[in-house]
């Protein structure tokens, strides 16, 4: 272990064995935010049987996204995976005129083979030119940890953007639908909107609809995992609009503060577009306050949330912070929310899940939120836990989900509560 240091808080590194989902997973929200998107993983039937169970088994609807398997004769290089993958896109394709956006989607297999997919991306648009843009990026296990996933996905879409210098904000990261119309609404009202020119949510709803970039593109991070689409934006000329990140009352108001300032709109603009839905927030986090004080929380590595959503339970539900670890830091994108944190604050990055475990076991939380695998070891032994997928399936950003935030710690620790009674 060593301890570099940030914001007067040591940053602890662990390196040791890991227990986190792979990038396919945000596959699952991804296709459902880009209805016209299809993620063709390909993989092995562990990366199908990841998907299916992440997903959901859909029975009724077709589906957007698939895994193309590959066979041991592929990994043995007897076959030219190649030839097989066209093969099979053509097919996808014929049968499904809807698709207008398709993602070939790397994982350990395809990596282990050194399967190159961007050059077979190339390949396919260019022979289904004009029907379907085809773009890869990887998911594997090896890269990525779960939301990870998102940023290489995003990252392509960066790439194929198209140029514009139009002055223009861009809010970067998968929002569900109602929050973003929720956010539309305010940098309406605020009149950042206005002064902005153009608001544009990336990544749209309809992935052929790419928002262009350019150098009057100003654009802030609405999830805190998208280190590499930020690096590809700054290199496409756009400028990053540093904050925290949305959630809960602070880190919203901070988040749209930063968006205000950066088109120059007055804060009296902002406070007053603010004030309603800061005064609903403020009512639903009463409810959860109680459960929420003082109770002493751990997050072990896993969605990448766990810094910013440590500063909202701190700060507005006066949780106590035993531990808070995070797959991996990129301070820059993470410098404001950690300037927020307690001094004391103990900030684990990377894993050594044995250690960790041990930690836990010694200090005894009453919250671990934790990848699925490790939960029901942990509530075997009486630790109550809460899911951290559940936080990126659920809408948690922004006033109006401030409440739904702190529900989502505070509903075990009261059925917790309830049992014991
Ligand atoms: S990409 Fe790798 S880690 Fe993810 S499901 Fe496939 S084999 Fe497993």
């Amino acid at each position: 272990m060593n301890a570099p240091v940030l914001c007067d808080i040591p940053i602890t590194v662990e390196r040791g064995q890991r227990e986190v989902f792979c990038g396919l997973t945000g596959i699952v929200w991804l296709h459902r935010k880009m209805q016209d998107a299809f993620f063709l993983v390909v993989g092995s039937r562990t990366c199908a049987h990841l998907l299916q169970s992440a997903a959901g088994v859909m029975i009724f609807s077709e589906p957007r996204f698939a895994t193309a398997i590959m066979q041991e004769k592929d990994l043995a290089g007897l076959a030219d995976a190649n030839e097989e993958l066209d093969r099979i896109v053509h097919r996808l394709l014929q049968r499904r005129p809807d698709i207008k956006t398709l993602f070939l989607v790397g994982s350990c297999p395809s990596e282990v083979i050194k399967l190159d997919l961007a050059k077979a991306a190339e390949r396919l648009s260019a022979s289904h030119q004009g029907r379907v843009n085809v773009l890869n990026y990887s998911g594997s296990g090896i890269e990525t940890t779960f939301t990870e996933g998102e940023d290489t996905c995003l990252d392509a879409l960066v790439h194929a953007a198209p140029y514009t210098d139009q002055s223009q904000l861009i809010v970067v990261g998968t929002l569900p639908d109602v929050v973003e119309d929720q956010f539309a609404r305010l940098f309406e009202s605020s009149g950042i909107a206005e002064a902005a020119g153009k608001v544009a949510f990336f990544p749209p709803r309809r992935a052929e609809h790419i928002p262009a970039i350019g150098p009057n593109t100003k654009f802030i991070l609405a999830q805190p995992f998208l280190n590499i689409t930020r690096r590809t934006l700054i290199g496409r000329g756009a400028s990053h609009i540093p904050s925290l990140f949305p959630f809960g009352i602070n880190g919203t108001l901070a988040w749209m503060r930063a968006a205000a300032d950066a088109f120059d709109v007055a804060e009296a603009n902002i406070s007053k577009a603010c004030e309603a839905p800061i005064a609903r927030a403020e009512k639903a986090l009463a409810h959860y306050r109680e459960t929420l004080a003082g109770k002493r929380l751990w997050f072990m590595p896993d969605s990448q949330l766990e810094i910013p959503l440590a500063r909202f339970l701190q700060q507005e539900c006066s949780v106590d912070l035993q531990e808070i670890g995070v797959p991996y830091l990129d301070r820059q994108t993470m410098n404001s929310e950690l300037s927020c944190l307690p001094q004391n604050s103990s900030i684990v990055e990377g894993q050594d899940v044995d250690e960790q475990l041990d930690r836990i076991r010694k200090n005894q939380p009453d919250l671990v939120v934790c990848g699925l695998g490790l939960a029901n070891p942990l509530e075997a032994e009486g630790i109550i836990t809460k899911w951290s997928i559940e936080l990126v399936f659920t809408p948690i950003h922004g006033f109006d989900q401030a409440g739904d935030l702190a529900e989502l710690f505070a509903r075990p620790l009261q059925r917790k509560q309830r049992l014991r009674v």
